[in-house]
């Protein structure tokens, strides 16, 4: 199936290609009066060093936009320069010296030319980018719904009664029969959002070979299946893992436990999908190639090609890694590196250095000034797609670890506070009204003295899964303190936030913790304030906590606005 935003992205991508092929045109008839003067003795150092510049641009995007011989021909021509051109560079020749050059050198450019005018023709088409151009935006959970598709094999429905507890963590339940191949198929592929498949372990066999084949294994394709079952022997576990659940739940079922396994399923899928690249390259054209590229697969990428934009660009979009050029113009991407660490807060962002050098020393060298790693041009589709996709995952797993609160996956108390303090600072200058609440579970100590630690901590978890299910993406969520937590919510008034909090709080209170025969339930009280009305941040969360203690010697088990007047 080939969209509109395919044909789209496959125009651009050829239009870029026409563009690059005029380029080449004209640098290698320039190269080719500098090859006539190697012949007639007449080469000045200048023109070497032009030469040298622009056979190292050729060799650096040839391959991507389709050419990879006149690339590596290219490189080659380049290779011959390169001692000439850094002595030259060096020491202080006279610019219209003449030069020597090796004959062969004046041959090689000929040959380029040529290679332009068969591949040109050769491939008039671009070759089809191997990655896959549909847009995966999978947010997770935090901002966009988790759908589970609930599979049952007869007509039992043991897989879908679960679908009421589950859809009490705020998850989307649709139920479907296994033998109902139209309706499996469509709610597979109505997969706005991340979809998670719950079925037997018994189904596995039948359900996990046509989901594959109906929706490809390439990343962003594959569905976490969960199953559920009887026997939980060793044996069966096995034969469970090697028909590729992700994961087994024998029963009796642990609903919480089920929950959040299906939330971070969820969660990890999207972070291996999503991703923030900028891309710091003064060849317009391959900048351009790299973000149609990256995008179409999901990948969120800018390119910038005046570095003096670099600083506040970094702080506006916040990327997860930068791939930096080596050489941008005048700059040197080693230099804009180190001066990128200036600033604390990027020390952890990774930069990847896109350079045509494969000489080991040279990378040595960068990376010893504090570039993380590089990709050697030219760099395919797929490859570029891969390397970033994997890179942006590893930042956020490492900046998740630094920022997050590791029971639950919410930010940190220290964060929340920053975020409440940047939404005051938005509201003054975009003029909305944001809401800050403040959470606090009712008599958690009686939780923990009555069901154990455990036990407190699997409800801790829930409500966080509840929120994240809950909230807008732009909505944001800490974990203040042990059972308290904190919501920014932007553009929201207080009574819509109260309202939203009243309803969360009320889900909250149906979910059924199950400790064997036994079970309990736990609620919440809430405290709202409008963050607009303080001077700062801090005065605006005192009044929500303040709001929230009324709430607590009011009877708990709900939501309190602030008021000034109380
Ligand atoms: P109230 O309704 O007035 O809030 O009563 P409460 O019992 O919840 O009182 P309080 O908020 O003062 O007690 C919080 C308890 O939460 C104390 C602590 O043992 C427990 N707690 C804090 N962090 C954690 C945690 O990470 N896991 C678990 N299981 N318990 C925690
Ligand atoms: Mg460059
Ligand atoms: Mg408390
Ligand atoms: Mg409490």
């Amino acid at each position: 199936m080939v969209s509109q935003s395919d044909n789209d992205v496959s125009e651009k991508l050829k239009a870029l290609r026409r563009k690059f092929l005029d380029r080449a045109r004209n640098d290698i008839r320039e190269l080719s009066a500098y090859a006539e003067q190697t012949r007639s003795g007449t080469l000045s150092a200048e023109g070497l060093i032009r030469c040298y510049q622009s056979l190292h641009r050729l060799a650096g995007s040839a391959g991507t936009f389709g050419l990879p011989e006149l690339g590596q021909e290219a490189r080659s021509l380049e290779k011959k320069l390169k001692s000439q051109a850094e002595k030259l560079g060096a020491a202080s020749v006279m610019p219209q010296q003449s030069i020597e050059i090796a004959d062969d050198f004046a041959d090689g450019i000929d040959a380029l030319a040529e290679l332009v005018e068969v591949n040109a023709e050769k491939s008039a088409v671009v070759p089809e980018t191997t990655v896959s151009t549909e847009q995966h935006r999978i947010n997770g959970s935090h901002g966009m719904q988790v759908r589970i598709l609930l599979v049952d094999t007869d007509r039992d429905g043991s897989v879908g009664s679960l679908s009421s507890e589950l859809a009490r963590y705020g998850f989307v339940c649709q139920c479907v029969y296994e033998q109902d191949e139209k309706a499996l198929q469509d709610a597979v592929f109505a997969s706005n959002g991340a979809v998670s498949i719950l079925c037997r372990d018994t189904a596995l066999a039948s359900i996990i070979p046509r989901v594959k084949s109906w929706r490809g294994t390439g990343p962003g394709h594959r569905l976490p299946v969960v199953a559920v079952g009887n026997d939980d022997s060793f044996d069966n576990n096995y034969r469970v893992a090697k028909a590729g659940a992700s994961a087994y739940f024998a029963r009796p079922i642990d609903v919480p436990e089920l929950a959040e396994r299906i939330e971070s399923l969820a969660m990890e899928r999207s972070a291996g999908v999503n991703g923030r690249v900028l891309i710091v390259e003064d060849d317009a054209e391959l900048a351009e190639h790299y973000c149609l590229v990256l995008r179409a697969a999901g990948i969120e990428a800018r390119s910038l090609t005046e570095p003096e934009r670099l600083m506040p660009e970094l702080s506006v979009f916040r990327p997860d890694i930068i791939l930096m050029d080596v050489q941008i113009g005048d700059f040197s991407g080693v230099t804009l590196a180190r001066l990128i660490r200036f600033e604390s807060r990027w020390l952890s962002l990774p930069i990847i250095y896109l350079s045509s050098e494969d000489n080991r020393d040279d990378q040595l060298e960068a990376l010893s000034k504090g570039a993380d790693e590089f990709l050697v041009k030219p760099v395919s589709d797929d490859y570029l797609v891969r390397s970033v996709r994997i890179r942006c995952y590893r930042a956020r797993q490492l900046s998740d670890l630094m920022n997050r609160d590791s029971l639950t996956g919410l930010l940190k108390h220290s964060l929340i506070k920053q975020e409440l303090e940047k939404e005051l600072a938005r509201c003054r200058r975009l003029g909305h009204y944001s809401s800050v609440v403040m959470i606090d579970l009712d008599y958690f100590k009686q939780v923990n003295d009555t069901w154990g630690h455990r036990y407190g901590d699997i409800v801790i978890r829930a409500l966080a899964n509840l929120l994240r299910n809950r909230l807008r993406e732009t909505d944001m969520i800490g974990r203040y303190g042990g059972e308290e937590f904190m919501l920014v919510l932007p553009d929201c008034s207080v009574q819509a936030a109260a309202k939203l909090v009243r309803a969360i709080g009320e889900s909250f209170s149906q979910l059924t913790f199950s400790v064997g025969e036994k079970s309990f339930h736990v609620t919440l009280s809430a405290g709202v304030a409008g963050i607009n009305d303080f001077e700062t941040g801090e005065a605006a969360l005192e009044a929500a906590d303040r709001a929230l203690y009324r709430r607590k010697r009011g009877g708990r088990a709900g939501v309190t606005i602030h008021d000034a007047k109380q």
